[in-house]
Formats: C-alpha cells, sequence, structure tokens
C-alpha cells in the first residue's frame, strides 16, 4: 500500500476505532470470556464472545481493558474485524494478523483497516500491545470452558 494512502487509511481508523471506540463493553450473551495482559507494556484486556445459534460463528466481540493506544485501538479493530466470522474464520485471521505483524503478509480489501498496524511491526517492543487481543481472542475460542475467565493468558512467551 503506498504511503501516502496508508497515512490517510490510518487517520481514519484512529478516529474510528480509537477516539470513539465500537466493541468496548461486555457482550449481551457470554459464551467465551478470556482475558490478557502483556507485562512487557502493562495491557490488560477481557474479552467477551457472543456466539451465534449454531455455536460456529461470532456474533459479536467486546473488550474491556486498559492499556496503550496500541492495545486498545488494535482491540476494536479485531472486534470489528471478527463480527460475523466463523470460528475457523475467526482462528485463521488470528494467525494472519500475527504473521503480519513478522512483515509476513498483509490484509485483503475487505480488512484493509488493519493493515494500519503494520507501522507497529516497525516497533518491536510494541508487537506485543498489537497482538495481546487476537491472542487473547484466540484462548478464549479454543477453550470451550468459561471457568477458565480467571485465568489471564500471557504473552510474555510469543516472540
Ligand atoms: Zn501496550
Amino acid at each position: 500500500m503506498a504511503l501516502e494512502n496508508l497515512r490517510n487509511l490510518y487517520q481514519q481508523v484512529i478516529l474510528e476505532h480509537y477516539k470513539k471506540p465500537r466493541h468496548r463493553g461486555t457482550t449481551v450473551l457470554v459464551h467465551r470470556q478470556q482475558r490478557g495482559h502483556n507485562p512487557s507494556c502493562g495491557d490488560t484486556i477481557e474479552l467477551t464472545v457472543q456466539l451465534d445459534e449454531d455455536r460456529d460463528r461470532i456474533a459479536a466481540v467486546k473488550f474491556e481493558g486498559e492499556g496503550c493506544a496500541i492495545a486498545m485501538l488494535s482491540a476494536d479493530l479485531m472486534a470489528d474485524a471478527m463480527t460475523g466470522k466463523t470460528i475457523d474464520e475467526a482462528l485463521q485471521m488470528v494467525q494472519a494478523f500475527q504473521n503480519m505483524m513478522k512483515g509476513d503478509g498483509e490484509f485483503p480489501r475487505e480488512h484493509r483497516k488493519l493493515n494500519v498496524m503494520q507501522g507497529v511491526a516497525q516497533f518491536p517492543v510494541r508487537i506485543k500491545c498489537a497482538t495481546l487481543t487476537w491472542h487473547t481472542l484466540r484462548a478464549a475460542l479454543e477453550h470451550q470452558q468459561i471457568e477458565t475467565a480467571d485465568e489471564f493468558v500471557s504473552n510474555e512467551e510469543i516472540d
């Protein structure tokens, strides 16, 4: 993506998703719940996920938590992108995001807003801020039981 386009997109994304997050809060029905923590920056996040009636598609994702701008922006973008995805599609997107943060690939036009997070990949210490919410979502989707809600996942072991 051309630098000028990326800069314009970045400003639009900051306005839409950081200054006025659309997905803060908790879902009406909570089918999955997971807390995540990024010790290197101090970001914490708690995701709630509502699934559809067949339990195979994400109806909504909401987040609560405190953290730096990158962590909060990434959480709102992630929640936006995940709405309506099947669990398999969601897990593939988590992998694609983590690959992108290692400099490998980017998202197609449908999810081009996520590509603004590529800028963060230039600052290795902040990559965990961006990936925290994705890592936490994966843990939420992979755990079948809600009892894990009191455990934090940490992304400290991820490169
Ligand atoms: Zn952070």
